[in-house]
């Protein structure tokens, strides 16, 4: 028997756990227990596929948790599938679990080790409360068992034992009591029945353990009334714990809201109520039954690559798949729950899964009822529905974008934009029943925030007709809008491009006569800005500001920005516009020096676009030689 080391990382993770001052170590129970019910829930599946090799009868599994307050242990012993050597190597020896590292990660980013329960630590979080941790297990089918044994993050020892049956047992061996905690607590009957019930409840396998009962017991003597004497006399009976039954399996009038609320909480580890919970029974071409919810937070890690969406896929009660990805669509990927049908073949592999049409099915269906459900929050509960959208409304966008575009319709109604009369969320439908008689086009500005949109010189053309303008902060704002490219037959128009369509036939032909006698100028501020700009136009966009920069074309300047981040791909451009105020008095002064000094008309040309682009929160080129032109003009 030697000593082996945990790997850096598990190391590292059971060094912060042991240390740790944390106020939820009550957790431990439950992912002992889950772990012990997945090892079931394996065994069974394996009973059901290959009834050859594997005859175990339901009725016979389940786990039991016993206390030993002499021992000072809790041992909560299964009879699932088993580990042989080589997974309790992989298993135990290693953090398994990716929700340990993301853990692991947030806590050395200075996180919050109260939310550990969001991670699901699993079998590592024993040492919350233990100072040793045995494990006896067996594999179902192999005549060898295993101890493996740790006191923490020393290490670990595996050595062979006997054991009677197949199946796992964890010993936890509790720490001494201390200032900060009294774990004898846990040795307590009552105190393992609450825990077990708090998070254990749904759990789809007995958890048995022997309670201890006061009952009043006839004790063969009469009194003198000639009644039987009674007596309390305590026994010892064991009792299933939880209550077992799926609550997805209940009908709605045996399961309350809260209660379905209280089963999200529990199974997918979130502190909060969702906002939603949408009950499915379907029968019919498939029949199947799904309980859905709406998160009100996105977990910390919603929008990275890390975030696993998926739903749990039961048959018949048997869990086939942890995260089934294939029911959701993207865009709802925020959406927890499960599906349970019995049309469902148990031995269909991952890859099959995917082509299934009955999945295909059960895919839209939810598709179908995740929108409904978040339509008539909208109508029906704005506040709660911003609530959620403040979560996962880029979502719903991003949604609108992928896959070429093909969720855009499906979603339109759903998003929300700023509006910048109402200076709050609205949605399109809004937007477009509010616009007044002669506006052909839905407005949009775009800039890293919503305040920063809302002061772009080119809103005060807009504005000053009376439209609404949407203000967009987010990249995936304008692909969303680029994706619909209308909205009821009315074209989405960004302020900073190049013709906002605001101009009567007249007001066009007036302006054209304008440029022509301004041609002089402009071809002069052309030349000397070369290539930085594609053309040089006179603005009847701006009110009270000099200049600004629009963009000819698809591309517009804060679709440049986005993509201006995104390492090694620096292609994309904007057809860059400068738009000049004639009515500015600094279009009078360089207009004064095309005409009489032009190295100065140069200085205030490049100074005119450098400021159109400070304006645009583009970067400015040459910034010491900006500074040197502008002190140029002050000396
Ligand atoms: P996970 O989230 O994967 O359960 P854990 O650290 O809790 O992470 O456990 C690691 C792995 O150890 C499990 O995935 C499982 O393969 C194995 N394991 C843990 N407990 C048991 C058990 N009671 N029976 C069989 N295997 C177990």
């Amino acid at each position: 028997m030697s000593k082996r080391q945990f790997k850096t990382e598990s190391k590292q993770l059971l060094d912060l756990m042991i240390n740790s001052i944390y106020t939820h170590r009550e957790i431990f129970l439950r992912e002992i227990i889950s772990n012990a019910s997945d090892a079931i829930d394996k065994l069974h599946y394996l009973s059901m596929t290959k009834p050859e090799e594997v005859t175990v009868s339901r009725g016979d599994l389940g786990i039991k948790v016993v206390a030993d307050k002499a021992a000072r242990t809790i041992t909560v012993t299964d009879n699932g599938i088993g580990m042989d050597k080589e997974d309790l190597e992989n298993n135990l020896g290693v953090i398994a679990h990716s929700g340990s590292l993301d853990f692991k990660r947030n806590l050395e980013e200075g996180g919050d080790v109260d939310i550990i329960g969001q991670f699901g630590v699993g079998f590592y979080s024993s040492f919350l409360v233990a100072d040793e941790v045995t494990v006896f297990t067996k594999k179902y089918g192999s005549d060898q068992a295993y101890r493996w044994r740790s006191k923490g993050a020393d290490g670990y020892t595996i050595d062979e034992t006997e054991m009677d049956g197949w199946g796992t047992k964890v010993v936890m061996h509790l720490r001494p009591d201390d200032e900060n905690e009294r774990y004898s607590e846990f040795l307590e009957q009552y105190r393992l029945t609450e825990l077990i019930k708090k998070y254990s409840d749904y759990v789809r396998w007995p958890i048995r353990m022997d309670l201890e009962k006061d009952d009043l017991v006839e004790t063969g003597e009469t009194d003198e009334n000639g009644e039987p004497k009674k007596d309390w006399v305590t026994s010892i009976k064991e009792e299933t714990v939880n209550s077992m039954v799926p609550i997805w399996q209940k009908p709605k009038s045996e399961a309350s809201d809260e209660e379905c609320f209280k089963f999200y909480k529990e199974k997918f580890r979130d502190w909060e109520d969702p906002v939603s919970v949408i009950r499915v029974n379907a029968e019919g071409a498939v029949s199947y039954k799904a309980m859905l919810f709406i998160p009100k937070t996105a977990p910390y890690n919603f929008y990275s690559r890390e975030f696993e969406p998926g739903l749990q896929l039961y048959s018949s009660g048997v869990m086939i798949m942890e995260k089934c990805k294939d029911l959701l669509p993207d865009c709802f990927r925020f959406v927890r729950g499960v599906v349970d049908s019995p049309d469902l073949s148990l031995n269909i592999s991952r890859e099959l899964l995917q082509h299934d049409r009955q999945l295909a099915t059960i895919r839209s269906n939810i598709e179908k009822k995740v929108k409904a459900e978040l339509e008539r929050m909208l109508a029906d509960e704005r506040e709660k529905y911003l609530e959620f959208y403040k979560s996962f409304g880029l979502q719903l966008k991003y949604g609108m974008v992928e896959e070429y575009g093909l969720k855009a319709d499906m979603l339109k109604d759903i998003v929300l934009f700023h509006s910048m009369k109402e200076d709050k969320l609205i949605t399109l439908r809004e937007y477009r029943d509010a616009m007044p008689e002669g506006q052909e086009r839905i407005y949009y500005a775009s800039a890293e925030s919503v305040a920063r949109a809302k002061q772009l010189p080119q809103t005060e053309q807009v504005s000053a007709k009376g439209y609404d303008i949407l203000l967009l902060s987010e990249d995936a704002d304008e692909f969303a809008l680029k994706t619909l490219r209308s909205y009821d037959e009315k074209e989405f128009c960004d302020v900073a491009g190049g013709d906002l369509g605001l101009e009567t036939d007249e007001e066009r032909k007036e302006a054209e006569e304008k440029a022509e006698a301004e041609k002089d100028v402009l071809s002069f501020v052309k030349d000397a800005l070369g290539d930085s700009v594609s053309d040089v136009r006179l603005s009847s966009k701006l009110k009270s500001t000099a200049v600004c920069l629009s963009a000819d074309g698809d591309v517009s300047l804060e679709m440049e920005k986005y993509f201006s981040t995104i390492p090694g791909d620096q292609s994309v451009k904007a057809r860059r516009v400068l738009e000049i105020n004639a009515d500015h008095p600094a279009y009078a002064a360089l207009k004064d020096a095309v005409a009489n000094d032009q190295e100065k008309a140069k200085v205030l040309a490049t100074i005119m676009y450098d400021q159109a682009a400070l304006i645009a929160g583009m970067p400015v080129d040459d910034i010491v030689g900006y500074s040197e032109k502008v002190f140029s003009l002050l000396g």
